[in-house]
């Protein structure tokens, strides 16, 4: 993410009169459009095969296009309860006690958003006053950097270690009086990695000393290999009331469109949560959220299923990747391979836009998740059906400079 630089006062019209926009500056100018999204436009445009923005090309699973379909015939069809409907508040509560070992009463600590991207933002207007110090692990996913620009919070982008774990010494020394909060993510967009528990102690341990919230986006909590274990930041000693922890069905049932996602926190911060996500968009979409109480029901073997069809995918595309001269790990989480491009001369934006426009394959500039850096990565993802990853694979075998 790169902060626009102001285009205030440069709208001046007829005889030095100015506009409206020179005279108002917004909260808008202060950073860019998703370079997420404009490399799927780029793709389109192109017809590249789209391995920037992380989504699946692959079917949801059946059960959930039915329960849909029965959920608008069945007239679930106006707003849900602003906070989600009581159902899909109940079954999360219990898939949440069994799989991440955290408790929390639906009536007043989950809160349904409009995917976890609103969900995010509802908890940073909810917990942030102008001028609070946010710490955002760098790299991050694009997202964080607006988030905290919009919700008024002051940035402090602390580098991950080489590895893309915690650097210890880097957080103890960012964390100030001035911390309200962490953004942490794990698995992590974009790097795969999946913080241990150790990891997560010690950030905890920082957040009680300096008084401090974790916002964890846990979104690939169920895309991990290798047999790692996910671990919730909230179900950490002393965590509970201080963690805001969230979800979202996007990944974990490859309906990205459906924009369900969650933010479970103690009843204090969940009311601040719910009243700004009120104001917000009133309540994800009720049909939609009928849909999710069935996600929620079927069998651990999809999970099971799920990791597995990922870890096939990941390693089809980072073969095609090393093949292809790209230098990259095999991520630990999530669906994405954050690749070091030094070897092709090219910096990342330049090198994205030849991609794209000549070989067909649309990847993410690295630059889009560091506040300065980033120039030497490109991110792709493998949310791909195999045969889409096989040809993006060949495709990137005709790279020629
Ligand atoms: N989280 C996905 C990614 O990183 C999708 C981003 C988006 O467009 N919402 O690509």
């Amino acid at each position: 993410m790169k902060h626009a630089k102001s285009g205030i006062g440069k709208h001046i019209t007829g005889a030095g009169k100015k506009t409206f926009f020179a005279v108002h500056p917004s909260r808008a100018d202060s950073f860019t459009e998703s370079v997420i999204r404009e490399m799927t436009r780029l793709a389109l445009a192109n017809k590249a095969i789209n391995l920037a923005q992380g989504f699946p090309d692959f079917a949801c699973p059946p059960e959930l296009k039915t329960a849909a379909i029965d959920a608008i015939s069945n007239d679930h069809n106006q707003y849900a309860i602003t906070w989600g409907s009581k159902n899909l508040r109940d079954a999360l509560a219990a898939r949440v006690k069994t799989f991440n070992g955290m408790d929390f009463d639906p009536e007043a600590e989950i809160t349904v958003t409009c995917g976890s991207t609103e969900a995010m933002m509802a908890s940073m207007l909810a917990i942030i006053q102008p001028g609070d110090e946010v710490i955002v692990p760098e790299p991050f996913y694009e997202n964080y950097g607006p988030d905290a620009q919009i919700s008024g919070a002051v940035p402090r982008y602390v580098p991950l270690a080489p590895d893309f774990g915690i650097d210890e010494e880097a957080m103890k020394t960012a964390f100030s009086k001035k911390t309200r909060a962490i953004i942490l993510n794990t698995p992590n967009n974009p790097t795969g990695k999946v913080f241990t528990r150790k990891e997560l102690a010690f950030i905890a341990d920082l957040c009680i000393d300096r008084n401090a919230i974790a916002i964890t986006d846990e979104i690939y909590e169920h895309i991990v290999y290798d047999g790692r274990k996910h671990v919730s930041m909230g179900s950490l000693d002393g965590m509970h009331d201080r963690t805001i922890t969230i979800g979202s069905f996007s990944k974990t049932y490859s309906v990205t469109g459906w924009r369900v996602g969650y933010a479970l926190a103690d009843a204090a911060i969940t009311s601040r949560i719910r009243k700004i996500h009120d104001f917000l968009t009133v309540g994800a979409p009720a049909p939609l959220q009928q849909a999710c109480v069935a996600a929620l029901d079927l069998p651990e073997s999809y999970y099971h299923g799920l990791a597995a069809e990922y870890d096939r995918k990941r390693k089809i595309l980072y073969n095609g990747l090393k093949k292809a001269g790209f230098a990259c790990e095999l991520p630990e989480g999530a669906y994405y391979i954050f690749t070091d491009i030094s070897g092709f001369g090219m910096k990342d934006r330049e090198f994205a836009r030849y991609l794209a426009e000549k070989v067909g394959v649309a990847a993410v500039p690295g630059s889009s998740f560091y506040s300065n850096g980033g120039e030497n990565r490109l991110r792709f993802t493998f949310s791909k059906k195999d045969e889409t990853l096989v040809e993006a694979c060949r495709r990137l075998g005709n790279i020629d400079m």
